[in-house]
Parts: C-alpha cells; sequence; structure tokens
C-alpha cells in the first residue's frame, strides 16, 4: 500500500482513494498508485463493488504536463485504465472538483459515476493543441454519442455535474456528502447483482451518421479553427471509434497523440502554458517579498481606459472609487460602465442583480481628497505629459502612505511621473489594454525607482482581476507597442509599394492575427500612432515613406470606424469593413509622387517582413532587458495582439522556422528593401550563428540567475 492509495473496507465495498495534494494530478506515482491498489483488490473475493475517490479539493485533475516532454513513464494510463475497466465487481467513480482531462478518462473506465453538484469535468486537451489520449476519443462517443462527445471535445469547455448528467455522462449528481452516496450507490448495484458495466464494450450512439456528423465538422474546424491540425486529429480518432473495434481504436488514438503532441502547435501551448507559470519570477525578488494589499482603488479619469479599469476591479469584488475634472464628464463616464454592464445582462453572461452590485461599487468624485483610503490608484488621463505630472503631484498630496501609483501611459516616460513624487518607490506603469475590461493582458512597467514589493502588489493585482500580468522595463512603447512599431512599418510601406489594405490585412489573417494591422488602426483610431509619431517626429527617420498612408488619412480626416472611413469604409449597415477605392487611389497618387517602384509583394512577403520585423525588435527588446524572457514577449503578443496562440507567439514561431532562416530574411531585405530599417539585432545575429533558439537562450539566462 502506498500513501497516495490507499483502501479500506466498507462491508462488501472497497473505497479506494488516492491523495495526492495538490490536485491529485496523474503523476506516474499515483497512476502506480491505482495499479497497485486495482491488482490488490482482484484477489479479493469479499469485495463486491469498489468505489474509487480523492481526498482533498478534487478527484483526479488531469494528466502530468511535465511527462509531454520526458515520455509516460510506467505504468502508462492504458494500462492502469484497463485495468480498473477489467475489474470483476461494479467500479463507482465519486467525482468531485475539477476532473479534467485524464481524470475524465479514469472516470470513463470506472463503470458508474456519481458527482458531486459542484463538480466540473472536461477534455480540455485540444485548447492545448493535443487530443484526448488515455481512452477518452474512444469512450467518451460509447459513452454519451458522437456528437455530445464531439462537442466536448472540439470546444475543451467543461460541463457542469447537471450537464453531464444530462448528457450521460454522469449517472447521478449529488448535494450533499459524497462518500456515503458512492458507497450506497456501491450498495445498490451489489443488491441488485449488477455486474461491470463496460464503457468499451457500448455500442456508440449516432454511429450510423458518423461520416456525415465527422465532415460537417471538419467543415466548420476549418473556419473556426483556422490553420489548426488537432482538431483534425481528433476527428479522426473520433472517426476510428466508430470505425475499429475498441483495442484498435485506442492503439490509433495513442499513435495520434503522440504525434499531436510532438507538433508544433501541441509545443506551441504549452510554451504558453509554462511561459504563463513564470511570469511572477522576477530576478532578484525572492519569495519572502510580499505584494501589499490592495482592498480599495482609485482611478483618475473616467474616459474609455478608466472606465474598464473601474469595471475590472468592480467585477474582483474591489470598491472604486473615479476621478474626472467635471460632473459631466463623470456622468458620461459611468453611464458608459452601465451600458456596458446592460449589455452583458442582455447578453446573459451577467446576472442583473450582480450588475447592480458592481455599479454599486463605483463611486464618482469630483474630489481628489476621496482618493485619500485607495490602497491603489491607477491614472488614465489624456496621455500629456505634462498634465500626467501634474496629476502626480496632487495625487502625492493625498494619496495615504504606502499606496500604489500606477499610471496606464503607452508611451510617456514613467521616471518623469515617479520623478514629481517624494515617493517615485510607489510609483509603476499599468498598461492596460483596450477595453481594459475585456482585454487580458497588462504589461507591468517597472520603473527606475520602483520597489520591489509595488511590483509584487502589481503581480498579485493582475490575478485578482483576471488578467495575464506581464512585467517590462520604461522604454518607449514598452514590449506590445515597442514591438508593433516595426510591424505596421512594414504593413504600411507594403501599402505604398502597391498592396491594397485588404491584401495587407487578408495576409496577416491568413497566417492567423486575429485582425489585420490596418483593421485594427482604424479600430483604434488612426490619429492614435499619427499624432505620437508628430511628437517624436526627432526621434524618428526621415524617409517621406515612412508611415505615410496612415497620415495621408488622418490628414484627410477619415480617422478609421469613429469617423465611418479610414483604410476601409464602414457606411454598410452592418459596419462591416469594406475596400475604399478613394483612399486605395491616394495611396497610389502619392507613391507616385514620391517615386516609391511598385512592386506588389505577396501574401508572403507581406507576412515576412511584419512577423521578421517584429521579432528583430522582440531580440532587441530581450537584449535591453525590456523583457525579462522570449515567452514573455510570446505572452504580450498572444493575450494583448491577437497573434495565434497555436503559432505560440512571435518568438516560439521564430525559432520553429529557425534563427538562422530569420536572419538571412533580413539580409536579403537589406539588400532589397532599405537598410535603413533592417539590421539584423546582435542577438538574434549570435544566436543565428550558433544555430541555437531564443528559448535556449531563455533557458540559459534562468540558469546563470
Ligand atoms: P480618454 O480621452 O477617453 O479619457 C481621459 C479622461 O481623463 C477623460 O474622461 C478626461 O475628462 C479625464 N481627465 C483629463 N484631465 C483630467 C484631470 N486633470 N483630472 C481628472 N480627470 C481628467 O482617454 P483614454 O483613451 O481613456 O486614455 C487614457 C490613458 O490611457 C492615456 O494615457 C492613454 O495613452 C492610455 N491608453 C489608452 C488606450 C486606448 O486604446 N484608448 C490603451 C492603452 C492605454
Amino acid at each position: 500500500m502506498s500513501d497516495i492509495a490507499s483502501t479500506t473496507l466498507d462491508g462488501q465495498v472497497a473505497v479506494v482513494t488516492i491523495d495526492s495534494p495538490p490536485v491529485n494530478t496523474m503523476t506516474r506515482e499515483v497512476r502506480a498508485g491505482l495499479k497497485s491498489a486495482f491488482e490488490a483488490l482482484r484477489g479479493n473475493r469479499e469485495i463486491q463493488a469498489i468505489v474509487l475517490t480523492c481526498a482533498g479539493r478534487t478527484f483526479l485533475s488531469g494528466g502530468d504536463m511535465r511527462e509531454f516532454d520526458t515520455g509516460v513513464q510506467e505504468p502508462g494510463y492504458h494500462e492502469v485504465l484497463r485495468l480498473i475497466e477489467d475489474s470483476p465487481v461494479p467500479v463507482v467513480a465519486a467525482l468531485h472538483g475539477t476532473v479534467m482531462g485524464g481524470g475524465v478518462e479514469t472516470a470513463l473506465a470506472c463503470h458508474h459515476r456519481i458527482a458531486l453538484d459542484s463538480t466540473r469535468l472536461g477534455l480540455p486537451e485540444i485548447t492545448l493543441g493535443i487530443i484526448p489520449g488515455a481512452g477518452g476519443t474512444q469512450r467518451m462517443p460509447r459513452l454519451i454519442g458522437l456528437e455530445p462527445a464531439l462537442d466536448m471535445m472540439l470546444s475543451g469547455k467543461p460541463l457542469t455535474a447537471q450537464q453531464a448528467r444530462e448528457v450521460g455522462l454522469v449517472d447521478e449528481v449529488v448535494g450533499g456528502e459524497l462518500l456515503p452516496a458512492a458507497i450506497a450507490c456501491a450498495r445498490r448495484l451489489i443488491a441488485q447483482g449488477r455486474g461491470p458495466r463496460r464503457t468499451r464494450e457500448r455500442s456508440i450512439a449516432g454511429a450510423e451518421r458518423a461520416d456525415a456528423i465527422i465532415a460537417a465538422r471538419r467543415a466548420l474546424a476549418a473556419t473556426t479553427m483556422r490553420n489548426r491540425n488537432s482538431p483534425n486529429v481528433l476527428l479522426d480518432a473520433a472517426a476510428a471509434s466508430v470505425r475499429l473495434p475498441f483495442d484498435e481504436g485506442i492503439a490509433y488514438e495513442r499513435r495520434l497523440s503522440i504525434e499531436v503532441e510532438k507538433a508544433v502547435e501541441g509545443r506551441a501551448y504549452r510554451h504558453l502554458f509554462f511561459g504563463e507559470r513564470e511570469l511572477r519570477k522576477i530576478p532578484g525578488i525572492g519569495p519572502e517579498v510580499q505584494g501589499r494589499t490592495v482592498a480599495r482603488v482609485g482611478i483618475v479619469g473616467t474616459g474609455t481606459m478608466g472606465g474598464g479599469i473601474a469595471m475590472c476591479f468592480a467585477n474582483a469584488g474591489i470598491p472604486v472609487t473615479i476621478v474626472d475634472t467635471s460632473q459631466a464628464n463623470l456622468d458620461r463616464g459611468l453611464t458608459t460602465i452601465r451600458r456596458n454592464y446592460e449589455r452583458s445582462v442582455t447578453r446573459g453572461s451577467l446576472k442583473a442583480e450582480a450588475m447592480a452590485q458592481r455599479i454599486l461599487l463605483i463611486k464618482g468624485s469630483l474630489d481628489f481628497a476621496d482618493l485619500g483610503a485607495a490602497d491603489l490608484i491607477v491614472e488614465a488621463v489624456f496621455e500629456n505629459l505634462a498634465l500626467k505630472k501634474e496629476i502626480f503631484a496632487k495625487l502625492d498630496a493625498v494619496a495615504k502612505p504606502g499606496a500604489v501609483l500606477g499610471t496606464n501611459t503607452s508611451t510617456l516616460d514613467i521616471d518623469e511621473i515617479a520623478a514629481v513624487t517624494a515617493r517615485p518607490q510607489d510609483v509603476i506603469g499599468l498598461h492596460f489594454f483596450s477595453p481594459a475590461h475585456v482585454m487580458q493582458l497588462l504589461e507591468i512597467v517597472r520603473a527606475k525607482a520602483t520597489a520591489a514589493d509595488v511590483l509584487m502588489t502589481a503581480l498579485d493585482v493582475a490575478r485578482t482581476i483576471k488578467k495575464v500580468g506581464v512585467v517590462a522595463k520604461v522604454c518607449y512603447g514598452f514590449i506590445g507597442n515597442r514591438m508593433m512599431d516595426p510591424y505596421g512599418r512594414e504593413a504600411e510601406r507594403c501599402v505604398m509599394e502597391g498592396a491594397t489594405p485588404e491584401q495587407v490585412d487578408a495576409a496577416l489573417e491568413g497566417f492567423g492575427m486575429a485582425m489585420g494591422i490596418l483593421a485594427v488602426y482604424d479600430m483604434a483610431g488612426i490619429d492614435v500612432g499619427y499624432l505620437t509619431r508628430k511628437e517624436r517626429a526627432h526621434l524618428l527617420p526621415k524617409d517621406p515613406t515612412f508611415y505615410r498612408p496612415t497620415a495621408l488619412l488622418t490628414e484627410r480626416g477619415w480617422l478609421g470606424q469613429k469617423t465611418g472611413r479610414g483604410y476601409y469604409r464602414y457606411d454598410n449597415p452592418d459596419r462591416r469593413r469594406t475596400p475604399d477605392p478613394e483612399s486605395i487611389a491616394m495611396f497610389r497618387a502619392e507613391a507616385a509622387r514620391l517615386g516609391v517602384p511598385q512592386r506588389q509583394p505577396s501574401a508572403q512577403e507581406i507576412v515576412e517582413r511584419c512577423l521578421v520585423a517584429m521579432v528583430n525588435e522582440g531580440a532587441r527588446i530581450l537584449e535591453e532587458g525590456v523583457a525579462l524572457r522570449a515567452s514573455d514577449i510570446d505572452i504580450v503578443y498572444t493575450s494583448g495582439y491577437g497573434f495565434p496562440r497555436y503559432r505560440g507567439g512571435p518568438m516560439f514561431h521564430a525559432d520553429t522556422v529557425g534563427l538562422g532562416l530569420i536572419r538571412d530574411r533580413i539580409l536579403e531585405f537589406q539588400r532589397t528593401l532599405d537598410p535603413q530599417y533592417w539590421q539584423v539585432s546582435p542577438l538574434l545575429d549570435r544566436l543565428a550563428r550558433e544555430g541555437r533558439t531564443f528559448a535556449q537562450w531563455q533557458a540559459e539566462q534562468a540558469r546563470s540567475l
């Protein structure tokens, strides 16, 4: 008997309990514990039924992610699950907590399933670019039917216990004590003389329509999960559940499962998954540094960002005081907040009472003194350095000692802002993205004087408001917008060379970007970038073609969606983007005036130029220490800039393409396009010469700390 698996007897019922904190992950040790427990029970003729249960927070929560890289150690999943399914007496799975992947697959191998009403059950593998590999693709269709099984496996979304009962995944849902109910269920099965009810022996509901069902799902996946391979592989495995005898189906699933784990897509998702775990590791800051408590928040500015940020905190149950300059501005801001909430209520994603509670948590004020009780104050006024300095001087006067003072600036120097206060150690950048209550990303910008516990507070706050907090250092544009600069430069240059906005965006969207960059400009407002470039003109290249299309549009007052036209027109009833021949003609005329040769870059060239420029800047960001890790950049891009997760982020993507190839492209563009922009970053050059990757560089950096 192991510490992990223990067996107790309750009359004729054996209770096997797994206890492997914190979440009963199906490690090798857990599988070995299950194996020895079920092997021992096989020989015991007294036992008439078995209950499988887990101690702690949850039933088996899922597979061991570390084994993706090491390979599954003995005993494997199939061997153990087969042993459970082959039990000569009924096995009841007693389910509670968050049962995912391998946990659900184990429950499928049991003969009955009983769940606490708060249980959630899912097969989320597809969200990691892989497929269920412990029999899930073969047993789930047999247990609940082909279509419901595909719904679960292709969405990756967990079911509530009630939903699981409705589809037949769970036999019984209980509200009170789980274990006594499971033992009672086992006793009933004994009394009724029921033997084991093996999932693998069931026939599949929907099997006769399998070809049509699978074909329809394939067609849907081609549009909703574009460029991804794992949904197709999942469908191959599910089709095999109908086509092949169980054991052959399992062997086929296993082969496919190993294939997708090794493929780029699976590695990309794992890279992001493990990367997110690194985000809170900051060199030089040990576990002894604790964040400060944030129980009350103040916000300055009820505009687009201030309002959204207020919602983030109210959604987490934290009271917010929000200050603006006039009652009219406050009213406008608070009305927008209310409207946003009302939209969620109409959509059904928020209950009316929850909305009322959240709105009650947000108080407007015209008096900075009302921010005195806040533990954290986030400034979100206009992007103007003099104004921000004035606000921070005021905050310094009213904020309580130890309050964290955050600025939402996108472009300004946070060191300069901090310097106007007598407490620069408490000042930090909190760069939210628009719409702030929706976007996942929060760039946390560490200024020169920012204290370690203030940085940890910001990371804690990110977690509290369910954002992905990525630490950056002060520089123009931080991580995300700084890399957008060369990306946008190339996209606009392609327009000058004769590509239409549609061709540029279609190429980028074909690669997998959620939205082409020119459509993004239209959405954010064409003038935003133009105005910041105007202010920084003395620092920018003296090149008349540099960001010229955006400048032309701004000069014409075609500022994007807010004016009904920009790179595209938005004057049709559904406000979808449509090509604008007039703006295209304007670009052509300007290209002629400036003597830009017309060469119609291909979709492949557009994507390569944009991505390679972005990656090269990413390498500079790493060298300068603006980002701590290549994976941090990838998380910024996948969570805030619509970069496809299945490609793992720009730096991971560059690693998979090969840094040597990326460098060769830059050298080629240096020759064929414009040498002033195409200079290989020293880090990229070095890694390319050494045949190494950003991931290897990151691992080395981590070791040397
Ligand atoms: P906005 O114009 O929508 O809102 C600014 C608000 O600040 C207005 O309500 C204004 O009345 C208020 N304000 C101005 N002066 C004030 C003062 N002295 N005291 C109190 N309130 C004052 O601007 P926004 O788009 O919300 O941007 C705010 C900040 O967020 C800027 O620094 C911007 O760079 C940054 N940001 C914006 C976005 C975006 O997409 N809009 C994204 C990230 C960061």
